[in-house]
């Protein structure tokens, strides 16, 4: 089970894609790692999926990542008698504590802490963004605002308020229930919304505890501001496209993308550029060309993952989707110009023993032209310095751990192999050969890069490079 490409693919389950055939179809046609959305379905609906692919994974014997998104404080409107309303620009529009269902002049904002942030001038944008509303006069439980654009609300519609920091923690009741839900299956990786602060990761972290690794959404402009923080403390980012296109002008969404991807990049951190990449494909069988371009950006920057949302979990074409995905970035990753643009951003090994030996595995992997780079890792972390390589040949990472190698789903031009350790130099060469071979990933007579710790099984030891051939 080779993939032909380093760009991973993450396709988010839903009511489209949850059957075991259908997962297992989205995994053939090139997802690495399934996103399970607690922003939607019951926590049977989620605990099925866990299971089917945890069912698929031991059948193919082939690590594959789940990440549980949790929904974190999205802030909505109450409801109205009549389900829907019609609005006109200019008119003024009440928002309140109330607990009565809303009407034409005004509807319930069940959030204190909104209105303790707003001041006059404030400009809430409801429904992502299709309403704004400009605050006239407000207090502790009321807003007065004008209608500047929309025409339309319903129930629960969303609420953002730009470059507003909301005393509010990332983590609402319902995260902290579906957190120990999803960790108590066995997730390998959580995602947290709405993060504004370096401090809502150290919470994550603490909840955690190590059981998965933790993926900070930048949708805020706060999260971008705090971007340099975050990424320190977070083992992955996500460019979440749908609610940054909200909360800052959608023109500024690109650049940001970029900085984003270049920031983990840098870093050494996995980064998922993410929402509306074949948007168009939730009802037709073709992507627009826009969006193919927008997919082929995202792997030409070295971004790790490419994410797939309603696409594959309410779409009419799950499985298509995916195969797209794959096409496109098989494609771009055999254009010529391909390496010069991502090497563009190659960033500089740091002064530690693991980076020195990755950069060299690299080096030593294009001169000799050799099939594969084989790194020995316990935590995953010399795997992930390797991919900050962004590396020609493809890393074929061998671990203890089956945990480690579903996390390094996610991660640039990692193909991870579990329950592999060495004990001495002959086993460490051999092992990297029979997988090398076994997994597609070379021939006889074609050369390996192995990296590794001596004293064997020591993790952040990474000390040794080896070349071997196969027999
Ligand atoms: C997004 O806003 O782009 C995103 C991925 O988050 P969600 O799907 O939870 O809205």
């Amino acid at each position: 089970m080779r993939r032909r490409r380093n760009t991973k693919i993450l396709a988010t389950l839903g009511p489209a894609s949850s059957a075991p055939e259908v997962i297992r179809a989205l995994f053939e046609a090139g997802a690495d790692i399934f996103r399970l959305n607690f922003s939607h379905g019951t926590v049977a609906d989620h605990r099925a999926c866990h299971q089917a692919i945890r069912a698929l994974e031991r059948e193919i014997d082939h690590p594959i990542g789940i990440l549980a998104d949790l929904q974190g404080p999205k802030l909505r409107l109450a409801t109205f008698a009549a389900g829907r309303i019609a609005l006109t620009p200019g008119q003024t529009f009440h928002l309140d504590l109330s607990p009565e269902p809303g009407d034409e002049t005004r509807v319930g904002l069940p959030h204190p802490e909104i209105f303790a942030a707003l001041t006059p001038g404030s400009e809430l944008l409801l429904d992502d963004g299709r309403i704004r509303l400009a605050v006239t006069r407000c207090g502790p439980d009321f807003a007065e605002t004008i209608v500047r654009s929309g025409t339309h609300l319903s129930d629960h519609k969303g609420v953002n308020l730009p470059g507003v920091m909301l005393p509010i923690a990332s983590l609402t009741d319902k995260d902290r229930a579906d957190l120990d839900f999803a960790l108590s299956l066995g997730v390998d990786w959580v995602a947290l919304s709405f993060v504004q602060r370096a401090e809502d990761i150290r919470e994550a972290k603490r909840l955690v505890a190590g059981r998965a690794a933790i993926m900070a959404k930048i949708e805020k402009p706060s999260a971008v501001t705090a971007l340099d923080e975050i990424v320190d403390l977070a083992d992955a980012l996500m460019v979440a496209r749908g609610d940054l296109g909200v909360e800052m002008p959608l023109e500024a969404v690109p650049g940001l993308q970029k900085r984003i991807v270049r920031t983990a990049r840098r870093a050494g951190k996995s980064v998922v550029v993410a929402t509306q990449m074949l948007e168009s494909m939730v009802s037709a069988a073709a992507p627009t060309r826009a969006e193919v371009s927008d997919v082929a950006t995202a792997v030409y920057d070295g971004a790790d993952a490419v994410m797939l949302s309603a696409e594959t979990a309410s779409g009419a074409h799950p499985v298509a989707a995916v195969a797209t995905m794959n096409r496109i970035a098989e494609q771009v990753e055999q254009d010529p110009l391909y390496r010069g643009i991502m090497d563009a951003e190659h960033a500089s090994p740091e002064h530690t023993p693991a980076d020195a030996i990755t950069a060299a595995a690299r080096q030593v992997a294009d001169t000799i032209a050799a099939a594969a780079i084989v790194t020995y890792t316990t935590s995953g972390s010399t795997a992930l310095r390797a991919a900050r390589e962004r590396p020609r040949a493809p890393i074929l990472c061998l671990t203890p751990h089956l945990d480690t190698a579903r996390r390094l789903t996610l991660a640039w031009g990692i193909h991870g192999v579990a329950r592999v350790d060495a004990t001495n130099f002959s086993d460490m060469v051999e092992k990297a050969c029979r997988a090398a071979l076994r997994e597609g990933f070379a021939s006889s007579g074609q050369a390996l890069v192995i990296t590794a710790g001596v004293p064997f099984g020591t993790p952040g030891g990474t000390n040794i490079l080896r070349l071997a051939w196969i027999p």
